[in-house]
């Protein structure tokens, strides 16, 4: 993560022609203004957007309190009152979608209809928590005991995101931990900072003050509130590297921590597939945002006595996602320059290696925003940059197998263990793949995406813990035992 730079000026727009928006941090139920700012670059014109605030330490420990003393009461809300609560919150997300959409779009540079998709993703979640929340469960009853499982909050949340999908990506943190009575004060990723501060502000309106706050800033503010001791636990989504170091400062206040962090998910194709069918699954999976996905197909492994047919559908199909085409809707420029500049050297690398990139590869197709078209590499080494790490962009390397247990033995790296995806019409054998892949979530005979109903998280290097569905709620929660003597 880059350090944010500050530019000291307060509540002003950088290009002319953007909507009138002030961003705050938001502390106990109220807007607060910074001494310093920065601004995000848009990653489609490369031109400044608004002032975003820096917190500082003292904001910090002030939202902390105003956690802290809020938690007192929320811990105690009915799972009904806590159900309302999230319900009105989907309905502010809803009644607000345009203004959040126009944020997240300039922050991200998605399309309008991608971004207004995301936002009204953001909304399902907090409907889908309306209905579903965890009950008691009795364990064990006899002549003498009886014993129940109950679930409790666990205090204040320190939430810190990412910038790919900065709604979604937050909101499943928010809904988790207000659903299950914990209090959160979340940090968005400094490159995608708007949409999520006006998230919050909005929020206020159906929420007691200190149950859910905000602070924007960088690797310094989320060190610091790993290091907080009024900050109980972390829900972090991110690098592997970033959340290693998360890791390790939770240990000095034993901290409970989540950690979403990347995937080099594995896409298998079999020698049965439809192509017509599953090559634009596949090239959807790969290239959808660019590749920005957490999930997104990052390494596709072909049939062998399919592969020629597969790769020649596959560079047609990726034409559809392409850099000239500003109405496109599911792809765009890479989000910030940070990112932008690990893709060039992942593209250079290639070249250096003397891959063979079948479509793409060129670094600077237009003149501005951070572009990079779908670039195709076919068949370089399981230990070529490409393939060893996640790309985080739109460059798809194109392997080919033979035999399933080495092609499994291929998925099966360390950084793979958040998503991969099986396509065959034979469901038992897709099962079969499935079931000894190393990853969290398998698709089946589609691309990647996940579901509010589902559990999701990393295996390995990919992270643990986890969030959505039913059981993705017991990550925010201590499982206490009730041992009722009779
Ligand atoms: P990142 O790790 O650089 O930053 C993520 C967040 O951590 C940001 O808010 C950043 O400011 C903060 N941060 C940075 N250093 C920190 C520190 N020392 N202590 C505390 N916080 C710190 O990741 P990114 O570039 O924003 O996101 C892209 C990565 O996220 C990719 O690797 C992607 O695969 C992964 N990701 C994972 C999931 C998932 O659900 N598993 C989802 C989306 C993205």
């Amino acid at each position: 993560m880059p350090s944010v730079a500050t530019n000291g000026t307060n509540g002003t727009n950088g290009t002319k022609g953007l909507p009138d928006f002030q961003f705050f941090n938001i502390i106990d139920g109220k807007r607060r203004t910074s001494k310093d700012h920065h601004q995000v670059t848009d990653p489609r014109t490369e031109e400044p957007l608004w002032d975003a605030p820096i917190a500082s330490t003292k904001d910090l420990d002030d939202a902390v309190e105003a956690a802290n003393r809020a938690f007192k009461t929320w811990k105690n809300s009915t799972t009904a009152e806590r159900q309302k609560a999230v319900h009105d919150v989907a309905n502010v997300i809803l009644e607000n979608v345009d203004i959040l959409t126009e944020a997240q779009m300039k922050e991200t540079g998605k399309s309008r209809p991608m971004s207004r998709f995301d936002v009204e993703r953001a909304a399902w979640h907090f409907e889908y928590y309306r209905t579903v929340a965890l009950e008691d469960e009795l364990q064990y009853e006899d002549d003498t005991i009886r014993i129940i499982a109950t679930h409790a909050p666990i205090g204040v949340l320190g939430a810190i995101s990412p910038w790919n999908f900065p709604l979604i990506l937050s909101t499943v943190k928010v809904v988790s931990a207000l659903a299950t009575g914990n209090c959160v004060i979340i940090k968005p990723s400094p490159f995608t900072p708007y949409s999520l501060l006006k998230f919050c502000e909005l929020a206020q309106s159906v929420l007691p003050p200190g149950v859910f706050q905000a602070l924007n800033g960088g690797a310094d503010l989320g060190e610091q509130m790993t290091l907080h001791a009024g900050i109980h636990h972390i829900s972090f989504t991110g690098t592997i590297a970033v959340g290693q170091r998360i890791l390790r400062n939770c240990a000095g206040t034993l901290k409970k921590v989540i950690l979403e962090l990347a995937g080099n998910n594995a896409c298998i194709v079999c020698d049965d597939v439809d192509l017509d069918k599953v090559v634009p699954q596949v090239a959807t999976g790969a290239l959808f945002h660019a590749g920005q996905v957490c999930v997104a197909s990052k390494r596709l492994y072909i049939h062998e006595s399919i592969y020629d047919r597969f790769l020649e559908r596959l560079i047609e199909e990726s034409k559809k996602f392409a850099v000239d085409d500003d109405e496109s809707v599911s792809f765009g420029p890479l989000s910030n320059k940070a990112n932008y500049d690990r893709a060039v050297g992942i593209v250079e690398d290639c070249k250096r290696n003397g891959y063979k990139i079948v479509t793409g590869g060129e670094v600077k197709p237009r003149e501005k925003g951070f572009w990079i078209p779908p670039t195709i590499v076919v068949r370089p080494p399981e230990d070529a940059l490409v393939v060893r790490e996640e790309q985080f962009a739109p460059i798809v390397p194109v392997m080919s197998w033979a035999e399933e247990d080495d092609v499994i033995a291929r998925a099966n790296i360390d950084n793979a263990g958040l998503g991969a995806s099986v396509y065959t019409p034979d469901l038992d054998r897709a099962q079969k793949i499935a079931r000894q892949l190393e990853s969290g979530t398998v698709w089946i005979n589609q691309f990647e995406r996940p579901h509010h109903a589902g559990f999701f998280g990393g295996w390995k290097l990919s992270g643990f813990g986890g969030e959505l569905g039913k059981q993705g709620l017991l990550h925010y929660c201590h499982t206490q035992s009730l041992q009722i003597a009779k």
